[in-house]
């Protein structure tokens, strides 16, 4: 199907209270889960990267259209059926209540019936100005947007729960930005990304009428979200409320999970930017861990406490579900359920982490493993190495007999340091063996698991950053080819080595190849 022949449906607003048209100045919006608002058409829309994977969920197949596309997803076109509006939310920004954010440069544009019968929401990044702006611009620049449009397909291609892009469209202006945060803004190209998910509904979306003590609007949203994202649990009220909440937590702990399993760091996990679906959602400044350090984080606004480095993801994300709770207790659901939900959280995440762990091992599991598992960690800290590589390549270490000589030569590549730890590593790999033969795993098997936990090509701050500079310079060649490898994150594919290399040093400190300022 063409996309003009595309039907578009509005759920959310025709069942929630929203604003009516108006102009796009700050403001507080109360009594609203949203405001109806239009895209600012853009300069001059360029169409830089579809994502076919994408469009086949909405029903979109064959040749597209570039310059129609290019129109309707820059806002410059709005299709019939289609009711643009900003949804309005706060959240928990690094632990402190912000009160109201809001989309403030994120309108949506409608929502289809796609694939399988799931419903859709087309949002554009970067669409100009809402009444929940603030003091920006509305707008975002071509690099975040470049990074956002990839790490989501990435994402969704490595089995991690994500929200969807389907375009990248240039909008042939230029927008100012003070990327390193030192008075020195300068004009950079401007984008809009095409986001699709069935829903961008975040913790923030409830906690903004539960802090404001608007128990009418809390109530028809959290009935919204139980009946429209939950329809699978029955009841209604506060016991069901508390029965979604508890899924929210399951979800959460699943996504959190992968996002430890493949080296993923948000780099911003206000609840605002949480999903209550489950989703990973708002690709800010986050990063891949390339040197294995739990302390690490992506994001230069987040180090001095370092809240959001890799290894604290999983408690900050039952911080952020414990805030969803409190809001949920302006309903009634009790303590006890919210108390419930959130051991649930911790029981699936163990539970989900420790699966994917011993996958990543080729093992049949890793109870009873903590000699092994501890050691691992303190190894992989111990010289900078790649969690990446290190996984990837060590399914080529043989494991069916007495080490070889070489077993350690498949993960020298995987070491940034010229001292791989030597002694101590054939130690681990000595352990690392005879736990294999305890449970009874052969190469084949081991070599099968790991390949499918362990991705060759995940999408490294550097890559994105070339892709970045490329494309600022008129060259989309660069982007589509990561697009096109990153579909298949976990297979070898031959020709395409130099993407699956560890970061280069000339990237260790470079702008964008490393730490990210939130400044998008
Ligand atoms: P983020 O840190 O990207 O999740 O953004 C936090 C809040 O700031 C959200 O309400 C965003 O919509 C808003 N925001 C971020 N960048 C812009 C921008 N360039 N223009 C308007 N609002 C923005
Ligand atoms: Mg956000």
């Amino acid at each position: 199907m063409q996309l003009t022949d595309l039907s578009f449906e509005q759920h959310f607003v025709s069942e929630l209270p929203g604003e009516a048209e108006a102009e796009p100045f700050p403001r507080q919006v109360h009594g609203a889960c949203y405001s109806r608002v239009r895209p600012t058409p853009v300069a001059a829309p360029k169409l830089l990267a579809w994502s076919e994977d994408c469009a086949a969920l909405l029903g979109l197949s064959g040749t597209i259209d570039a310059e129609m596309c290019s129109e309707v997803f820059a806002g410059n076109r709005l299709l019939p059926g289609m009711a643009p509006y900003a949804a309005c939310y706060g959240g928990h920004q690094f632990g402190n209540w912000a009160g109201q954010l809001g989309d403030g440069r994120a309108i949506t544009l409608g929502e289809r019936l796609g694939q399988e019968g799931i419903r859709y929401e087309l949002q554009l990044k970067g669409a100009g100005l809402t009444p929940y702006s603030r003091n920006a611009d509305g707008r975002a620049v071509l690099r975040s947007s470049v990074r956002e449009f990839l790490c989501s397909e990435a994402m969704y291609h490595l089995g991690v729960p994500t929200t969807r892009a389907l375009s990248l469209v240039g909008t042939g202006e230029r927008v100012l930005r003070d990327m390193f945060y030192d008075g020195n803004a300068a004009p950079e190209p401007g984008a809009v990304v095409c986001r699709v998910a069935p829903s961008f509904l975040r913790f923030g979306n409830l906690e903004l009428p539960a802090a404001r003590g608007d128990q009418v609007l809390l109530a028809k949203l959290a009935d919204f979200v139980h009946q429209s994202l939950f329809p699978e649990i029955s009841g209604s009220g506060a016991e069901a409320h508390g029965a979604w909440f508890g899924e929210v937590c399951r979800r959460t702990a699943v996504m959190v999970a992968h996002w430890m399993r493949v080296g993923f760091v948000h780099g911003v996990m206000n609840t605002d930017n949480m999903s209550l679906l489950g989703l990973t959602i708002d690709y800010g400044p986050y990063g891949w861990l390339e040197g294995f350090d739990p302390d690490w984080t992506p994001n230069t606004t987040d180090l001095p406490g370092r809240r959001y480095c890799y290894g604290n993801q999983p408690g900050v994300a039952l911080w952020n579900l414990a805030r969803l709770g409190q809001a949920l207790g302006g309903l009634g659901v009790t303590e006890d359920a919210v108390r419930a939900g959130l051991d649930d959280y911790k029981l699936t995440y163990e539970a989900t982490f420790g699966i994917m762990l011993a996958n990543k091992l080729g093992l049949d599991s890793i109870e009873e493993e903590s000699k092994l598992i501890d050691g691992l960690f303190s190894l992989l800290q111990q010289v900078e190495t790649d969690m990446t590589l290190f996984f990837r390549r060590l399914a080529e270490v043989p494991m069916n007999e007495d080490l070889p000589p070489w077993a350690l030569e498949p993960l020298v590549p995987a070491y940034y340091s010229d001292n791989p730890p030597g002694t101590e590593l054939m130690a681990w790999l000595e352990l690392y063996r005879t736990r294999l033969a305890a449970q009874g795993v052969d190469e084949a098997q081991r070599r099968a698991r790991m390949d499918a936990a362990n991705p060759k090509y995940v999408l490294r701050n550097y890559l994105a950053q070339q892709a970045i500079d490329a494309a600022t310079a008129g060259d989309t060649a660069p982007l589509n080819r990561l697009l096109e490898v990153l579909r298949q994150p976990y297979a070898e594919q031959p020709g395409q080595e130099d993407l699956a290399a560890r970061r280069p040093e000339w990237a260790r400190n470079k702008a964008g190849c490393s730490m990210l300022s939130c400044s998008s």
